[in-house]
């Protein structure tokens, strides 16, 4: 099966999403890109994440054509393409309805670096514009917005994160959630302090190596 160690890491990780509480149902969606094959393997539109089997995720080329899998690519494939191509760092795309990170969606706002694991996206989450899901308005709006950070809101909808592998993107998407559930908490009994952006940009630095073995 082309791509078979891919498409088990999104069946594996769609699974993890849903354990972790970041998404319910067919909620959500996850994809891989090999640039040197020049496919994607996304997960399937509109199906549980339990059950399902490598098989079931279509491989899709840097177009969005399909390759191979019987079912159909999620909804909101254009926005997967257009990190790929707007960011030659990326290698996976995490995409979840977690309820903090929505909530804050939901009020149109962005989350400032009210606490400094916010460096897992950057300097903030930014936020993108509304537009319809699954649309090629939406897929514009998060790849004009996301800049170099690797977590942006989605207005009234949701939140998408990127990394250099599935792990990592995924790692992003719980840790903004933390910081997400951290800012609505501070924001019910008083006013956040938030972080300047040069004691960010040094903590964006310090995770560039943090967990590296025999670094500092
Ligand atoms: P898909 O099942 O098509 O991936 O849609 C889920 C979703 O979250 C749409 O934004
Ligand atoms: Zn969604």
């Amino acid at each position: 099966m082309l791509m078979r160690k891919e498409r088990s890491e999104i069946v594996r990780f769609g699974n993890r999403m849903l354990a972790a509480g970041l998404t319910t149902g067919t909620g959500g969606n996850l994809s891989i890109v090999s640039r040197e094959q020049g496919l994607i393997a996304i997960s399937p539109s509109g199906i549980e994440y339990a059950g399902m089997e490598p098989a079931d995720v279509p491989l899709v080329d840097g177009d969005g054509a399909r390759v191979d899998g019987e079912r159909k690519p999620s909804s909101e494939l254009d926005f997967h393409l257009a990190l790929y191509r707007k960011r030659p760092d990326v290698r996976a795309v995490v995409h979840t309805h977690s309820v903090y990170a929505t909530t804050m969606a939901c009020l149109n706002w962005e989350i400032p670096a009210v606490h400094y694991l916010v460096a897992f996206s950057g300097l903030k989450v930014p936020l993108a514009p509304y537009a319809t899901f699954g649309t090629p308005e939406l897929a514009a709006n998060v790849a004009g917005t996301i800049g170099n950070c690797n977590a942006v809101l989605l207005a009234n909808h949701g939140l998408v994160t990127v990394g250099p592998d599935l792990a990592a993107a995924f790692n992003v998407a719980e840790e903004i959630e933390l910081v997400a559930r951290i800012y609505y908490q501070a924001k019910c009994i008083g006013d956040p302090v938030i972080l300047p952006d040069d004691e960010m940009e040094r903590v964006v630095e310090k995770f560039a190596v943090y967990g590296r073995k025999g670094r500092a």
